[in-house]
């Protein structure tokens, strides 16, 4: 294999072996700028950052056509760089979040797609919200009135460490799903990562976020 064309190689395995349906999420974040070019090349156009400065640098360098989508903790007093281009925001985790994206989107006269990150696993360090947090947010009389933001959605992270648990933690994120999808028309579900994405795809995944999968292990870029 030409050690230059690792990260294409590497991309079109992973998109051979997987339903045509499912949509692949290159999560970019601490990866060089020339890596994201490699597979905006070959025609790939959704990345994901988890830090917002991290995000708006590689907007400024790259082509305009690029979806960003934020996968990252929410820092609220930096929203406003990403809204005028931000595509999805998968990490939404309370109404006062929702609250900052619609004032920013209406300035800008857009519409902002956003996911419900549903905590799935008990490890402290895994951030969401529960199911009864999620619903309480699409009953608010609020939100239901807010025009420039809409949830779509919703995004989990499974077990680190016990893999046998994935299996549970990713049906019960389907199970929300349907239910979001027949009374509130949600098409997204986010699960899955370079672990565990063929799992997640059994479970009915619609987008798996890889990272070190494609571009191998992160450095400190930025
Ligand atoms: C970093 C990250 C990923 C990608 O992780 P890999 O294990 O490198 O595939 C996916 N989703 C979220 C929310 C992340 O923070």
């Amino acid at each position: 294999m030409n050690h230059k064309n690792i990260i294409e190689n590497k991309y079109f395995g992973i998109k051979k072996l997987i339903p045509k349906d499912v949509q692949i999420l290159a999560v970019s974040k601490n990866q060089k700028i020339s890596s994201v070019e490699k597979l905006y090349k070959i025609g790939h156009r959704d990345f994901g950052e988890n830090y917002i400065q991290e995000m708006v640098k590689k907007y400024k360098k790259l082509p305009k056509d690029i979806r960003w989508h934020m996968i990252g903790r929410i820092q609220s007093n930096k929203l406003k760089y990403i809204i005028s281009f931000i595509h999805l925001i998968h990490s939404i985790q309370n109404i006062k979040q929702i609250n900052i994206i619609n004032k920013i989107a209406f300035k800008y006269k857009k519409v902002i797609n956003c996911l419900l990150q549903i905590k799935i696993c008990d490890e402290k360090n895994k951030s969401g919200i529960t199911f009864q947090e999620a619903s309480k947010i699409l009953e608010d009389e609020d939100f239901k009135k807010m025009k420039n933001v809409k949830i779509i959605g919703i995004m989990g992270m499974s077990s680190f460490q016990e893999l046998e648990k994935v299996h549970n933690e990713f049906s019960y994120l389907r199970k929300i799903y349907n239910k979001y999808q027949s009374k509130y028309g949600h098409n997204i579900l986010s699960m899955g990562m370079s672990r565990d994405y063929n799992i997640a795809i059994k479970y009915g995944s619609t987008i798996i976020r890889l990272g070190t999968l494609i571009f191998g292990n992160r450095k400190k870029t930025i």
